[in-house]
């Protein structure tokens, strides 16, 4: 069994889905959790139900694309508890479904502000801590997205394998001063996003791929992913950095 006892934890877009999953599983493996989120009463909610179970926690709202609010929320995550040992940058938006050739900016900057330039912001603040620390890991999410492309979702397919590049750049950056940088490869996953998907007609494009695509023939479990998540963040991976690890039922094969 894997244990953070006595580290502390920092995830974004910790209010739903795999953020808070991932929180969940944070806590109960011992860790002091920071949720951080742009919903401030969502993420409040949040950490109350893990405080509730007698869980250390913290709540900070974030807009991860918003350079100041990064940088705050890391330094109110140490001046809480006292350092950084491991974070997730999970915090995500879809974009407008549209073809390339109509695809709008406002769109384009939107998505790109928080799935790319946010996960750039975090680890930037994040890393701060780390090095002077001299340990430390980071956990980006990217997605199956991040590996290959997409109909109609271009933006969010570019900004995830923007992800593994800044992952990849960091790890080599960071491989001989105790940091390890890694990420996640979501396939389909049940959570809000996913029940988006389906209130905006794309239900049967979802259906379509479970039963087409996914090898294992299911959506996966946000506490599925937060495994992966935390494997990644533990001494178990101590030899493992800059790698994309792909927790999708098999579907990257296809
Ligand atoms: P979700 O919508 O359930 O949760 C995302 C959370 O991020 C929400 O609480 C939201 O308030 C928060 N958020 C949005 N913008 C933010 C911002 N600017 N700053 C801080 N927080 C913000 O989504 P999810 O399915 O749990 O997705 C989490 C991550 O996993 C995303 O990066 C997503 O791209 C990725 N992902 C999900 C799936 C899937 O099938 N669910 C598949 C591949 C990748």
């Amino acid at each position: 069994n894997i244990s953070f006892e006595g580290k502390v934890a920092l995830v974004t877009g910790a209010a739903s889905g795999l953020g808070f999953a991932t929180a969940k599983a944070f806590a109960e493996s011992g860790a002091a959790v920071v949720l951080a989120d742009v919903d401030e009463k969502a993420v409040q909610a949040a950490a109350k139900e893990l405080a509730d179970k007698g869980f250390k926690t913290l709540a900070i709202r974030c807009d991860v694309s918003k350079d100041d609010e990064v940088e705050a929320m890391v330094k109110q995550t140490v001046k809480t508890f006292g350092r950084l040992d491991a974070a997730y940058n999970n915090a995500g938006i879809q974009n407008v479904l549209a073809e390339t050739a109509d695809s709008p900016r406002d769109d384009y900057d939107r998505v790109m502000s928080v799935n790319l330039r946010g996960v750039w912001s975090c680890m930037k603040f994040e890393l701060q801590v780390m090095r002077e620390q001299g340990s430390g890991a980071i956990v980006n999410c990217s997605s199956l997205g991040g590996l290959v492309g997409g109909n109609q979702r271009g933006t969010y397919h570019a900004a995830k394998h923007g992800v593994i590049g800044f992952t990849k750049s960091a790890a080599l950056e960071y491989a001989t001063r105790g940091i390890r940088v890694n990420d996640v490869c979501p396939g389909l996953i049940r959570t809000a996003m996913a029940d988006q998907m389906e209130a905006g007609g794309q239900g049967e494009a979802l259906k379509m791929m479970r039963e087409m695509f996914v090898p294992m023939q299911r959506e996966g479990r946000p506490e599925e992913i937060a495994n992966a998540v935390l494997f990644l963040c533990s001494d178990a991976a101590s030899y493992i950095t800059g790698q994309s690890i792909s927790v999708d039922g098999g579907y990257v094969m296809r």
